[in-house]
């Protein structure tokens, strides 16, 4: 019986294909496109494209003739033209299952790594300086802060649960205000952008980046926010003006800013943020721990199953 090809559309070290493959269903034969490999080698063979960061525009839907499934591992999809794809005939759909854990848990990391200067301290100590009096009155506590949500979804949610148990209270602001029983079990305030960007002690963004949302923290939403904030951005880049985020910084204006992700991916060699001793920066890995690896395939070969046995794909996203 033929295969469906599979084609991993990362070119992933040889550690990461094997969790990949142990994951994979009999019925498909996967392919991982290698780094000296274009999108266009390898789609004329492939039935299903599993996806995370490549981007895929128009160009490449023209021309494709059988592929049954665009399936994103993760939940952004900023990268794929969803309409020329629709256009085609071919559903894209994204991957909730193994995504907002990692990134909510990621969001502490970096609120307690700013709060706990922990990038000095581990250097410090390793360089022989012991900066115990330099550091304590420099350092602060989650509880009793107030936590600003900027979109309150899936991953919006897992954070205000979170924040709960660390202690602090919690308003958030969203297009689309959850229902009253959502709101009384995370024990959220709903407020508008404004009072969110001004009461947070943590402003924590977790929204789509769409065309409304870029640049949504920009200076003049810098300037609203206490100087004492904290600006934590695990969604994507572009949602924030890096630039008027540096001068803020820079300047004062705000305390620290916890970043996941940047408005380019990687970050240039002399990014001014590098040059700043109140950030705390990673490579886009809050959702792509191991253990979401292994979720993530799971409900994404079960979604590709789902298409080759002719039944409707889920988790569509329309556009
Ligand atoms: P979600 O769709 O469940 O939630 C997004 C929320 O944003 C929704 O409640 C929506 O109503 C709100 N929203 C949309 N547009 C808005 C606007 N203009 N103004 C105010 N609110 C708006 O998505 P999610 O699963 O919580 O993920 C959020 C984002 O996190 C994703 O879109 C993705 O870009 C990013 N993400 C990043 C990583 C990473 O590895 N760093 C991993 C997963 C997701």
């Amino acid at each position: 019986m033929k295969k469906y090809i599979v084609v991993y559309l990362e070119p992933v070290p040889l550690n990461v294909e094997g969790i990949i493959r142990s994951r994979l269903p009999p019925e498909f034969e996967l392919r991982v496109r290698m780094g000296s490999e274009t999108v266009e080698d390898v789609l004329p063979n492939a039935d299903f494209f599993l996806v995370a960061t490549t981007p895929l525009p128009a160009s490449i839907f023209e021309r494709s003739n059988h592929l049954r499934l665009i399936q994103h591992q993760g939940v952004g999809y900023n990268k794929t033209d969803v309409r020329a794809a629709a256009a085609r005939g071919i559903p894209v759909a994204i991957c909730p299952a193994g995504t907002s854990i990692g990134v909510a848990e990621h969001v502490f990391l970096l609120i307690l790594s700013l709060y706990k200067k922990l990038l000095i301290a581990d250097l410090s100590v390793r360089h022989g300086e012991w900066l115990q009096w330099e550091l304590r009155p420099d350092s602060f506590e989650i509880y009793g802060k107030t936590v600003g949500i900027i979109g309150l979804g899936r991953i919006g949610k897992e954070v205000a649960l979170r924040s709960r148990i660390f202690g602090a209270s919690l308003m958030y602001y969203d297009i689309q205000r959850a229902d009253k029983e959502t709101e009384k079990c995370l024990n959220v305030q709903f407020v508008p952008v404004e009072e969110c960007l001004a009461r947070a002690d943590i402003l924590t963004l977790h929204l789509p980046l769409t065309r409304a949302t870029y640049h949504f923290i920009s200076s003049k939403e810098l300037a609203c926010m206490k100087p004492s904030a904290v600006l934590i951005n695990t969604s994507r880049g572009p949602l924030v003006d890096e630039a008027a985020l540096v001068e803020a910084l820079k300047t004062g204006a705000l305390a620290g800013a916890g970043l996941d992700v940047f408005e380019d991916e990687p970050p240039a060699k002399d990014n001014p943020l590098f040059q700043l001793n109140n950030v705390v920066l990673t490579p886009h890995i809050s959702a792509g721990t191991a253990d979401a690896l292994v979720a993530k395939m799971d409900a994404c070969f079960t979604n590709m199953l789902r298409v080759s046995r002719g039944e409707p794909p889920i988790d569509i996203v329309i556009e």
